[in-house]
Parts: structure tokens; sequence; C-alpha cells
């Protein structure tokens, strides 16, 4: 059984509650994060955390935690649950006060912490970036600040339905013709040795994966064009990508049944997510 953490206490998974009227399960008013661990220690914690720290901000929400107290439950949870691969999801939301309104709670409310590790092994060796994912496009029917990570993930889970039910891996969305992200995931098309993804705006969420790649991506000295991208110009590109903290960088070989280049994960992207990899083993704490 694992242990987790709730508003300062550790407790297994069991004993571990939440109030019914706490308004991240009432209107979804809450925000997360999730954060990789590979050979037990954490990659990007402080790219998690900043952007933690905005998502608050920009929602005007208290941050219950300090950056140092933050890292400390982070750690003391992959040794208490043994994590040498998976994940660590963060959730804090507005809190309760004991009722439902849609206007927000009194000020000193406190805000409801959650945290849990999720183990996963095989994450970085992960057969799926070796065959490729296939993607489905659908309309983005999202709200306008996606930017902030906020909890309301239903369109994206029923894109990644609409994805399994065509017996796809994902789901690309689409605005005004043009391509915002993946359901959980930044979305990368290439062109020779060029790499071409939306540039950052209010429509997506600002990938802490996204902003390591492009730096690396740069260093190696691949060329990176941030604009729009239609799915049409997708279809066409030599390979294509997502990337997120969980996926890492992870190849697409096929949109709307267009097999991009060969059908394989080509060349550029396999080598980007080795050099992520290594890049971030070398930087984790
Ligand atoms: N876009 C969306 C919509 C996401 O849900 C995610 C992952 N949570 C990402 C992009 C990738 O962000 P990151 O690299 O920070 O995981």
């Amino acid at each position: 059984m694992r242990t987790v953490y709730v508003n300062g206490e550790y407790l297994p998974e069991t004993e571990a509650k939440v109030s019914i009227f706490d308004r991240g399960f009432l209107m979804a008013d809450g925000v997360y994060e999730v954060t990789s661990v590979l050979d037990g220690k954490l990659i990007d914690f402080e790219g998690h955390a900043t952007r933690l720290s905005r998502s608050l901000n920009e929602l005007e929400m208290k941050n219950p935690i300090s950056k140092a107290d933050l890292l400390e439950v982070h750690r003391e949870l992959v040794r208490l649950n043994g994590v040498d691969e998976g994940l660590i999801y963060l959730q804090i939301t507005r809190g309760s006060d004991g009722d439902r309104d849609f206007v927000y709670p009194a000020e000193d409310t406190e805000p409801t912490i959650v945290m849990f590790t999720q183990n996963k092994p095989g994450l970085a060796d992960n057969p799926a970036a070796k065959r490729g994912a296939r993607i489905i496009s659908i309309e983005d029917i999202r709200w306008g600040r996606r930017d902030i990570k906020t909890v309301q993930l239903l369109y994206p889970s029923m894109g990644k339905m609409m994805a399994k039910k065509a017996g796809c891996d994902d789901a690309w969305m689409v605005q005004d013709g043009f391509v915002t992200e993946g359901t959980s995931n930044n979305a990368y098309i290439v062109k020779g040795n060029r790499i071409i993804t939306r540039a950052l705006s209010h429509e997506i969420l600002h990938g802490i994966t996204r902003a390591a790649v492009l730096r690396f991506a740069k260093e190696a000295q691949m060329e990176v064009e941030e604009r729009n991208f239609t799915i049409e110009e997708a279809k066409e590109a030599d390979e294509a990508f997502t990337t997120s903290a969980s996926g890492f960088v992870m190849p697409v070989v096929e949109i709307d049944g267009a097999s991009l280049g060969d059908g394989t994960p080509g060349r550029l992207v396999p080598r980007l997510r080795e050099i992520y990899l290594d890049e971030m083993r070398k930087s984790a704490v």
C-alpha cells in the first residue's frame, strides 16, 4: 500500500481524506504538477515548482508550502514508497469552507495539498518510444487559459478516449486550423534538421519538458522554429513528437492515418529523447 501526503501528514492511501466540499472536487478549482522520478531522483523539480507558483498566482490561490518543504515531501514520498522509476503527482486546491458557493471561500481558508507516487518501472525504457505513437486530430474546445495547469481534465480525458476508440494512442487538438497541443503533451513536427512547435501563449501549457528539450535541441545544433502548424503540414513532416514530464520525448509515427516518413520514429527524435534523458538524469535531485 502506498504512503501518500495530505495537508502535512504522511498516511496510508486508504486513510487519506479530503472534504466533499473541497473546491477541487466541486469546481475543478485546483492546480497540479507531475514530476518524474528516474534512478530514485526528481527530474526538473525546479521547473515544476516554479510553474506551480505561477499557476497558483494566476488563480489568486495561496501557496501552502515553501519550495524547500515541497522538495522535502517529494523526496520523502520517493523514499517511503521505494520509487526508482515513476511519477509524483501533486495537487493543490482552494480547499473548503464547508459549503458550496461560486464565490471564493474566506481568505483564511487553507488550500488542500495532496501528493502521491506512481511506480512506473520501465518509464525511461518505454517500448512505446521505440514503436512511436499513432495519433488522431480532434477539435480543441477547452477554455482559454491552458497555460494554467488546472485539474479541469475532462476534455483531454475525452480526447484520449476518442483516440483509444479509433485504435490510436493519443490526440492532437486543433483550434482555428492550427495544432495547439496533445491531450497531455506539447506537439512538434520535424522537417530535416528543423523542429517546429507552437509558440507559448495562453492557448497551450508551458511544458517544463518543452523548455528543456528546445534548449538541448539548440545546443545540439538543431534548428527551432516556434510557429503554428496545421495537421496537413504535420502529415507531410519527416518526423513528429510530443513532450511531457512522464513521456519525455515521444515519437509520433502516424497522424490521422497518414504515416510519417517510413512509419518509424526516424532519426532526430530518438536522438533528442536520448539527449534529454541523459542530461536530465545528470541534473536530477
Ligand atoms: N500540454 C498539456 C495539455 C499537458 O497536460 C502537459 C502535461 N501535463 C503538457 C503539455 C506537457 O507539460 P510538461 O512537459 O510540463 O509535463
